[in-house]
């Protein structure tokens, strides 16, 4: 049996006629830009989220871009941000021109480490990204009882975790502002780019919201030199039809996890997610660690299963930041989980047959000989 990594078309096999309807609905509403289907999708995610603001952007790099632009965070400013995420975190501060500080995680969930984080601020940090890794909620409320102290913003990296919950509330309204991808992977996709900042700060909204459209509030009176980064309006008509299928979609996620969590807990040497008793997370992905993962990621290929490396090389040693002269050991913890992750399949659309024929593989994998 095959088990694809994650079957993107099936979302919309699954909500064709739907989909269609609001493509058909788009196009005869000759409103290309922005506009009602924008707005209808903006004030449904705010309330998902629990949040006051949603604005619709480009994607989910431009949606923590622009956060940090209205917050005149910039030159000579640093940022402390994962030093195991997605490269999307430190670019948005580096379009920023502010430096991405990076610090390692704890190392049983992957998410950012309170400690690390405090006492990495010096006089010039602005602000902290807490990533929601992998769909799991980061420890809000203790990051932002660090930041507080200091003064500082928390910006949610929610690109992975669209209806998470921590301590019962959803991630998007937990820090000072969130910026969420809709990429057509994450939990709620769209069918091409776009994101979304979530933000309950009046002010800072209606900031975001002008300078996603260069900078205007009123069309032609460009009050600063803002940017063109706006929802499209077919991905906002799509996004509304996933968004009222979320929540049951990210449950079929967690049956899936469960499963996993379950029938996987005596395979020898395979490190499975820790999940605290706080955190709901929404499985975006499901990533185990193994110290043979190249064999491990080799032996599942062969048995048909997809899977993937979230992430192989940690943007301190990627080459967009070579800049920073960091040396391999340079942040061994981020090193290490790069070096052992792989993701598990997993989606709504895994079903029980496909599971068992990874729980299995898995299984036979460890009795293998060449396994350890
Ligand atoms: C997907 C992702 C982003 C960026 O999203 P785009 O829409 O592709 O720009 C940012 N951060 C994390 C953690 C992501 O997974």
């Amino acid at each position: 049996m095959k088990v694809p990594f994650l079957d993107v078309l099936a979302a919309y096999r699954e909500l064709q006629p739907g989909l269609d309807k609001a493509y058909r609905q788009v196009m005869e509403s000759g409103r290309y830009i922005l506009g009602e289907e924008v707005e209808a999708f903006e004030s449904e995610f705010a309330d998902f989220c629990g949040a006051k603001h949603c604005i619709g952007v480009g994607n989910g790099l431009e949606a923590l871009h622009l956060i940090l632009r209205a917050l005149e965070i910039g030159d000579g400013d640093e940022v402390i941000v994962p030093g195991n995420t997605y490269i999307a975190t430190w670019l948005a501060v580096s379009y920023a021109g502010a430096t991405p500080v990076p610090i390692e995680p704890d190392p049983g969930t992957c998410n950012l480490d309170p400690v690390r984080f405090q006492e990495a601020i010096t006089g010039k940090t602005r602000a902290v990204i807490p990533v929601h890794l992998y769909g799991q909620p980061a420890d809000m409320d203790t990051i932002l009882e660090v930041a507080r102290k200091r003064n500082l913003a928390v910006l949610e990296d929610a690109a992975q975790a669209q209806g998470a919950l921590y301590r019962g509330r959803r991630t998007g309204g937990l820090g000072d502002a969130a910026g969420f991808s809709f990429y057509p992977g994450k939990n709620l996709g769209a069918f091409g780019d776009a994101g979304a900042v979530v933000i309950n700060n009046d002010e800072i909204a209606d900031k975001v919201r002008m300078l996603r459209n260069y900078g205007t509030r009123t069309k032609y009176e460009n009050e600063v030199k803002g940017f063109n980064s706006r929802l499209d309006p077919l991905q906002a008509a799509f996004l509304r039809v996933r968004l009222s299928h979320l929540d049951e979609w990210n449950q079929r996620r967690r049956a899936v996890a469960e499963r996993y969590l379950d029938q996987l807990a005596d395979i020898p040497e395979l490190i499975l997610p820790q999940v605290p008793e706080w955190a709901k997370p929404v499985w975006h992905l499901f990533v185990v660690r193994h110290p043979e993962r190249g064999k491990l990621r080799r032996y599942l290929e062969q048995a048909g299963i997809g899977t993937l490396i979230h992430y192989p090389i940690p943007p301190h040693l990627s080459g967009a930041y070579s800049d920073l002269r960091s040396r391999i050991g340079e942040l061994p913890v981020t090193e290490r989980i790069a070096d052992t992750v792989l993701s598990l399949p997993i989606g709504p659309h895994l079903d029980g047959e496909m599971v068992e024929s990874v729980i299995d593989a898995l299984g036979k994998f460890a009795k293998s000989p060449g396994a350890a």
